[in-house]
């Protein structure tokens, strides 16, 4: 794609990279026909090389944005789809990362969603803050039911549909919060090795037994591991809301306290089971590559973040001798692709050879490719959406018949998990129970 910069433009480095992206573009369309926003509303506007083009337009010019810029962006998953499918290597997602920021910093949005997006980034990256906004869910869900229904879906939802949305993501109860920072847990038997692993925000609220299924699979195989003390949300939400400041703060601070860890006690890697951190953590480097006092650590961090995948691959674990009793004596398991671990880290084949060599009959669902519709904060800000693609991965779940449903990311977790009985599961609750641990749901 040509593309008119001015010299003065250009030596911004944001810029300049925005240059290279769209240069790379040859409009050939490919990435439609995978992106969800276009395959469910049909719109040029709502494909990667319409976004490409109104985000052209809006630096090449250097426009504020327009609504309707906003719209088309905001609707975007940044499922990242159109990565994968993209023959001429064109990286949306730093150019629609740039184009969100540009967007949170110029754009005036409405009070209400100024102020349900400040909330948003303020609350979820705070496992206290966001413990107790799930009680208080928890209380008004009763007057969601009082609420009143849009009379069809929309693309721009209002904010009651979004407040609906978010009373019926929270969680009914609980569960007891997981070990604190600082806290070790010895490998058993000869160590082989050392891992941090990233405690995460929403997920040590909604869900701690995954990261305990971690530590029980790590340490049962001879790898000791630190939760690091003072370590915070890894950035991920507020970056997709556009709020670098604060998503490259929440990076810094990351950064010393695991490189302080690691100078201390060593460290192999750094293991995330939330892929859509483990996306953002890896491009660590690439986020602070202009910060002369963080490039070069940062690009090292994003070195040793691995998904606990793409960990555990390289080691042989125990053969599993378990009775799962599922259909016909065999467990099938329908592995849900995330889009952060297949589109954003490209990982694709790690977590179902390990449940297959664990004994699980791992089956793909049709149409993998298609988000889920959670996408971090979407499923609150685009309900509708994000609903219709929920139910459509419902649908195609259903057609392989699964005792359980394995991913590895708790937005996928609850998005799915809320509009199905099949038990939703992370990958390592089951290699876990394959190597010894209890059988999930059973704790
Ligand atoms: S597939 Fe790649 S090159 Fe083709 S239009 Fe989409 S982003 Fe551009
Ligand atoms: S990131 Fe996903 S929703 Fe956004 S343009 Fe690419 S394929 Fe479409």
């Amino acid at each position: 794609m040509k593309t008119e910069f001015s010299l003065a433009q250009l030596a911004d480095p944001d810029i300049a990279e925005a240059d290279k992206i769209l240069r790379a573009c040859v409009h050939c369309g490919f990435c439609t026909a995978t992106c969800p926003t276009y395959v469910l509303l049909g719109d040029e506007l709502d494909s990667p090389r319409g976004r490409i083009y109104l985000i052209k337009e809006m630096l090449e010019k250097d426009r504020p944005p327009t609504p309707e810029v906003v719209k088309h962006i905001d609707r975007c998953l940044s499922c990242l789809a159109c990565m994968t499918t993209c023959p001429s290597g064109v990286n949306y997602m730093h150019l629609v990362d740039q184009a969100r920021v540009r967007i949170e910093k110029e754009f005036r949005r409405p009070l209400i969603d100024r102020m349900l997006r400040a909330v948003l980034g303020r609350v979820l990256p705070d496992p206290k803050l966001f413990r107790a906004s799930v009680w208080l869910a928890r209380l008004g869900r009763p007057l969601a039911a009082l609420l009143p229904e849009p009379k069809t879906p929309s693309a721009t939802p209002s904010l009651v549909r979004r407040i609906k949305a978010m009373l019926a993501l929270a969680p009914g109860k609980l569960p007891a919060p997981g070990p604190a920072g600082g806290s070790v847990f010895p490998a058993v038997g000869e160590q082989r090795g050392r891992v941090a692993l990233l405690q995460g925000c929403a997920q040590q609220v909604l869900a701690p037994r995954i990261n305990q299924a971690a530590i029980n699979v790590l340490t049962r195989h001879g790898i000791e591991v630190v939760l690091v003390k003072d370590e915070q949300c890894c950035g991920a939400l507020t970056h997709h809301l556009g709020d670098d400041r604060d998503a490259l703060a929440r990076a810094r601070a990351n950064i010393a306290v695991w490189r302080a860890e690691a100078e201390r006690g060593g460290l192999d890697a750094i293991l995330v089971t939330t892929s859509g951190c483990g996306t953002v953590i890896k491009d660590y480097g690439y986020l602070l590559r202009e910060d002369p006092d963080f490039a070069g650590a940062a690009a090292q961090i994003s070195t040793l973040a691995k998904d606990i995948s793409e960990y555990l691959e390289g080691i042989e674990l125990r053969s599993s001798t378990l009775q799962k009793g599922g259909q016909d004596g065999s467990f099938v398991v329908a592995y849900h692709a995330a889009c952060s671990l297949q589109h954003g880290q490209k990982i694709t084949q790690a977590p179902k050879e390990l449940l297959s060599k664990s004994g699980f009959v791992v089956k793909d669902v049709p149409e993998s490719h298609l988000c889920c519709g959670s996408a971090g904060t979407y499923n609150i800000l685009q309900p509708d959406i994000a609903t219709r693609l929920r139910d459509r991965k419902l649908a195609n779940i259903a057609t392989v018949k699964p005792d359980m449903i394995a991913a590895g990311n708790i937005g996928c977790m609850t998005q799915i998990a809320s509009g199905t009985s099949v038990p939703v599961v992370h990958t390592i609750e089951l290699l876990d129970w394959a190597t010894g641990g209890p059988r999930p749901g059973s704790n």
